[in-house]
């Protein structure tokens, strides 16, 4: 299986890495030039020129770029390039509606479509211990298999295309109350006085410990977001949530508090921070409140 990695931001060139490991990248593009002749330099494979270029080399191209009209407009440029039978793996987090607009793009030439989002952070796509989350066609996702395997440590079939996109917005629905939570922990501890890398050690150990808190709650005591999981991107998923619960008359109380959030967090410069910068207004609760508390 020859594979093509297309999107090498700060999670897509930890996965293009690991696909190099397992011995299955062939090539790389990226739409930021540079970044794809930087990484084929480091990895001794060749950097693609176009996403055609690309596509007509592979068997298989994995996709890894920001945002819903992202992913039609690479799909829609590889589409032509591609051979009958390959595969398109899209890693990005989109609607399950847009999965299914792309696996529509992809009908006609004999290619499939799988969208398999994934969770676990840069550290997990680091460490090819990412959950992945997949939609598509059975054969297609068992021909998938040793790609996907080479990036995730977790690899399921939830279903038909949108099946992927659908279970991982449940996710980011958790991760969303998650870092809210551990933010607001973490401001009221240091309101408290307390030694807070001492806090972390014990009770990431804890019953209300997560992956959240024991890797980002340090980012709240240094006082620094680097991506990480970009604001930007978790609003994008939010309101993808939003949408997906309103066609049922829902409005997600978690959902609606964390999009308040980073829009103020976006409006003042943060968007490209890691979640964890939910912190700076979680504190701010405290400063507000700091002569009324020392009363
Ligand atoms: P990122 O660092 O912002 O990288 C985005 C990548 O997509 C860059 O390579 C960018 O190219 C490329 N791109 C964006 N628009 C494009 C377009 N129209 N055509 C071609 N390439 C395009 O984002 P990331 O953190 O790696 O996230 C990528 C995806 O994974 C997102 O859907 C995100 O929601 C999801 N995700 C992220 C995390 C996380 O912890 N970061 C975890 C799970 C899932 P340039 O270099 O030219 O900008």
């Amino acid at each position: 299986m020859r594979v093509g990695f297309v999107g090498l931001g700060a999670m897509g060139a930890h996965m293009a890495r690991n696909l190099h490991k397992a011995g299955l990248l062939a090539t790389v593009w990226n739409r930021t030039a540079e970044k794809a002749r930087m990484l084929g330099t480091e990895l001794a494979i060749p950097a693609s020129t176009s996403l055609a270029e690309l596509a007509g080399q592979v068997d298989a191209v994995v996709s890894c770029v920001s945002a819903d009209a992202d992913v039609l407009e690479v799909t829609a440029a590889l589409a032509p390039s591609l051979a009958a039978g390959a595969l398109v793996i899209d890693c990005s987090t989109i609607a399950a509606d847009t999965a299914r607009r792309a696996a529509d793009l992809l009908r006609s030439t004999g290619a499939a479509f799988l969208d398999c989002p994934v969770s676990g952070g840069v550290e997990g796509a680091r460490d090819a211990t990412l959950a992945i989350m997949c939609g598509g066609d059975p054969q297609a996702f068992e021909r998938a298999r040793p790609v996907l395997a080479a990036m995730g440590r977790t690899v399921t079939l939830f279903g038909p295309v949108g099946n992927g996109q659908a279970a991982k917005a449940t996710n980011q629905i958790m991760c969303a109350g998650i870092i809210e939570a551990v933010a607001e922990a973490m401001a009221f501890a240091r309101a408290q006085g307390l030694p807070l890398e001492k806090l972390i050690e014990t009770l990431g150990k804890g019953a209300g410990s997560s992956w959240y808190f024991v890797h980002r709650a340090p980012n709240m005591v240094q006082g620094s977001y680097p991506a990480g999981f970009r604001v930007r991107l978790h609003a994008k998923d939010l309101s993808i949530c939003r949408d997906m619960a309103a066609r049922f008359g829902v409005s997600l109380p978690v959902v609606e508090r964390m999009l308040g959030e980073y829009a103020e967090l976006i409006a003042r410069g943060h968007g490209d921070e890691d979640i964890s910068a939910t912190f700076r207004l979680k504190a701010e609760l405290f400063t507000q409140h700091d002569g009324a508390s020392r009363d």
